[in-house]
């Protein structure tokens, strides 16, 4: 695109090609439904992945599509596929662009398949408990709809206003009441989605199957590699009939962290439970007296009257029995009112800062330690000012730990800096035995640790790749399909 200086964008189609592709398009979604117009493929050049602010702020794109459509159905999706997979032509799903490791950037230029006009609900099944809706329903939206029939998704990503119930499914998302309701790959019920070659497969709307492995299922967490979602069949919840919320403050991390994992064994399922270190909680409960210097554990039981009162009973003692300071209420509310609020990371990124977020998984058994050393390893990079962190989406198992960077570099080189920040985390967690992603995925980012997360088990995911998609033309260059490049500074 002239005059558009793009940082990794490694090819795009000819004029002649983009424009026998605009007109069979315009065939199959209707003139008003295709664009090639500059603010249409700027728009979706990018994600929230950090460093496509660095490059935004530098005054550079990170990779511009050649054509931008937005497709109404099913039928519309299979016979562009099937377009594409003819011309060999990229074709990159793109759902509202929250994700943060660069998974919707068209790489290689192409279609960008923009879901955002698939988003009806289509049934509500209240006798099964289920709901069937379009992959670019807005998040809040679908939580919203789900309140006014008296159910609720369980599904609270920190980004549920800027997010799609497709990206969600794609990416292997967790919201923040997970522990009560699950992730997203435990309230999929089924899905459709569109292969490659246009053919589309359909899951059964049933509890369970025990009919070899799930083609649908393999749809969750793929990024957008294998396939394009387009539609889904979600457990939903009758809105909590009660909500009981407690907080306690710990002298230290691993004491809470024994609490917690105390609580994951007798059978209590708290919707949230999170466990902030010293710094977070400073800066998220300052009111809170009692948590000064201490680390606060925010617990929020609901559903069910009995149930609610049985747990938050249960919960609490074993709290207190640890050492927690009761803090009351009132942590939980203030949490309740900013927990959708994200504007520090675009404040600090005007300001000159790098800010991200890294979330791992770890056991019970290395939890504390992998949160020290991933502390340790970030703060000793020069310009590094934050590295805090907290526990949330617990499990009998262990947790997910959730990491705050920021900082700047001493020689302006952001890119380096970044890179440097996500190799001193990545190794210190992997080291230890942690998993490199709880749910914010691997897009383009995190691709170059996948043989080391996966080991053997890469290549087999990679023919599973292949076999379902010959040419490589779904969102490539992603979720580690291929060999890591280096990108430039
Ligand atoms: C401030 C902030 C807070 C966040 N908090 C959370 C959180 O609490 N929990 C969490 O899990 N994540 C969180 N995220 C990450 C992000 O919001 C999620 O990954 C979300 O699921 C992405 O949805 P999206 O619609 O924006 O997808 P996009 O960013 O548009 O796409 C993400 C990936 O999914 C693919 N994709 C999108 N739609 C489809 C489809 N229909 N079929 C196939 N592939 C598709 C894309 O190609 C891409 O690879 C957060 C992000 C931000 C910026």
């Amino acid at each position: 695109m002239a005059g558009i200086n793009t940082v990794i964008q490694e090819k795009s189609i000819s004029p002649e090609l983009q424009s026998v592709l605009v007109e069979e398009l315009q065939k199959i979604v209707g003139k008003d439904c295709v664009s090639v117009q500059e603010i249409d493929r700027l728009a979706t050049c990018r994600d929230f992945w950090p460093m496509t602010s660095i490059w935004f702020m530098e005054g550079r794109y990170p990779a511009v599509p050649d054509i931008i459509v937005w497709p109404h159905n099913t039928e519309e999706v299979s016979a562009i596929m099937k377009l594409a997979n003819e011309k060999g032509v990229p074709v990159t799903p793109y759902g509202e662009g929250s994700g943060t490791l660069g998974g919707a950037i068209a790489l290689r230029g192409g279609i960008v398949l923009d879901m955002k006009l698939m988003n009806k609900v289509k049934n509500l099944d209240e006798q099964n408990q289920m709901v069937t809706v379009e992959p670019g329903l807005n998040g809040a939206l679908y939580e919203e709809y789900l309140n006014r029939h008296g159910y609720t998704g369980g599904h609270f990503p920190q980004s549920m206003r800027c997010s799609s119930v497709g990206g969600w499914l794609a990416c292997r998302a967790a919201g923040q009441f997970s522990t009560r309701y699950g992730k997203i790959e435990d309230m999929i019920v089924s899905l459709e989605a569109v292969l490659a070659d246009g053919s589309v497969i359909r899951g059964r709307d049933v509890p369970r199957t025990s009919t070899g492995p799930r083609l649908d299922h393999l749809m969750v967490g793929s990024e957008g590699t294998l396939g394009i979602i387009t539609e889904a069949t979600l457990t939903v919840w009758p809105y909590p009939e009660k909500r009981a919320m407690s907080s306690f403050a710990f002298d230290t991390m691993d004491k809470g962290l024994e609490a917690i994992r105390q609580m994951m064994r007798t059978g209590a399922r708290p919707a949230v439970v999170r466990l902030y270190d010293y710094v977070e909680t400073s800066y998220h409960f300052p009111e809170a007296e009692e948590a000064e210097d201490r680390c606060m554990l925010v617990l929020l039981v609901e559903g069910n009257e009995k149930i609610v009162d049985a747990e938050s009973e249960i919960c609490d003692s074993l709290a207190r029995e640890h050492g927690g300071v009761d803090c009351g209420e009132e942590p939980v509310k203030h949490w309740l009112e900013r927990r959708f609020n994200v504007s520090l990371a675009s404040k600090m990124f005007r300001q000159g800062a790098v800010l991200d977020t890294i979330e791992v998984t770890s056991n019970w058994h290395n939890a504390f330690e992998i949160y020290k050393k991933m502390q340790e390893a970030m703060i000793a990079i020069d310009g590094v000012a934050l590295a805090s962190g907290h526990y949330s989406h617990v499990y009998p198992e262990g947790a997910c730990l959730y990491i705050t960077t920021m900082g700047t570099p001493s020689d302006d080189n952001k890119t380096e800096f970044y890179k440097r920040i996500w190799d001193a985390a990545m190794d210190a967690c992997m080291s230890l035995g942690g998993a490199m992603s709880h749910h914010h995925g691997v897009g383009l980012h995190r691709g170059q640790w996948m043989d080391k997360e996966h080991g053997a088990a890469l290549e087999a995911l990679r023919s599973v790749k292949k076999a379902l998609d010959p040419q490589g033309i779904i969102n490539p260059g992603k979720l580690g399909m291929e060999e890591a490049k280096e990108w430039p500074k």
